[in-house]
């Protein structure tokens, strides 16, 4: 495995992957969740790339950019054993110039749920997903494919509807949700929970799990689903948000089976989290 650190070293590794190509953007941390996508990436294309950068314009002002845990070299040794090809591990100053046009997340979808508590995130997304994809595409392989999880359903969505409204030559792969025994749904940011509060997170997953008992029941009213997700969840966490979306992200006010994501936020102490499942 081959790691590099500057845009210009990876273009010049790229420049002989001619074949396809399996790219995997992460923050680091990395845990099973990530593995995953590595491995569907490893089994789809010639060439697997995983880039770990903790992006600073994704972060709003007082959140965890400083925080955020940073372990490069635990993982660097899960991607070499993961059979990556080349870790990018790019500095902000390689990625990030002075006075740059970013990338501005659609007025609607992009400032809803996630997009609305943490306003602007999305344009830090998009703008890093946008150079990224256009550093690994430099020399035009004969396919480029990005992994990315369904754990985080909105970015998912924003990306997708990104490389379609800007005709970029990527496909965007969607990867299910890899949880723990208990049904936590693997984060990094899990890292900050506290014994504690590590059990008051697994009702998320229960709320998630809850509503699909009642959408199996026939109950498809999302008023009368978010109502009982509503008091599992307030049991312990702050609500931020319960959603109902279809597939392209507009709310829904009833279930429809096959085209439905139920999702939820919520502050578990000091830290933010999200689930979600597909119906
Ligand atoms: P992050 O490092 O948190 O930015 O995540 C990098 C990628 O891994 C994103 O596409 C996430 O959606 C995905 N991911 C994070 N957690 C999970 C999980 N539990 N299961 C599947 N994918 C995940």
């Amino acid at each position: 495995m081959i790691i590099v650190h500057s845009v210009e070293e990876l273009i010049s590794h790229t420049q002989n992957m001619r074949d396809s190509i399996g790219f995997v953007p992460t923050m680091g941390a990395l845990h099973e969740g990530h593995i995953s996508l590595i491995k569907r990436a490893k089994e789809e294309n010639s060439k697997v790339i995983v880039s770990i950068f903790v992006n600073p314009t994704q972060f709003l002002e007082g959140e965890d950019f400083d925080a955020y845990p940073r372990q490069s070299l635990s993982d660097s040794e899960i991607c070499r054993l993961a059979g990556v090809d080349v870790l990018f591990m790019p500095t902000s100053t390689s990625m990030y110039g002075q006075d740059e046009i970013s990338i501005f997340a659609p007025p609607i979808r992009g400032f809803i749920l996630d997009g609305s508590s943490r306003a602007g995130h999305f344009n830090g997304v998009l703008t890093v997903v946008m150079k990224l994809l256009n550093i690994i595409n430099f020399h035009k392989p004969q396919k480029l494919r990005a992994y990315f999880g369904k754990k985080d359903a909105q970015q998912l969505a924003l990306i997708t509807q990104m490389v379609k409204d800007y005709f970029m030559s990527v496909e965007i792969v969607g990867c299910e949700i890899v949880r723990d025994k208990s049904g936590l749904a693997l984060s990094s940011r899990n890292a900050y929970l506290t014994t504690q509060e590590m059990q008051k997170a697994l009702l998320l997953s229960k709320s998630l799990y809850e509503a699909v008992k009642l959408i199996m029941q026939g109950v498809l009213e999302t008023k009368i689903v978010s109502a009982s997700m509503e008091k599992i969840l307030l049991e312990t966490t702050k609500i931020d948000y319960i959603a109902f979306v279809d597939r392209e992200f507009k709310q829904l006010q009833r279930v429809e089976i096959g085209n439905t994501i139920i999702l939820v936020a919520c502050m578990v102490g000091s830290t933010r989290l999200i689930d979600n499942i597909w119906i």
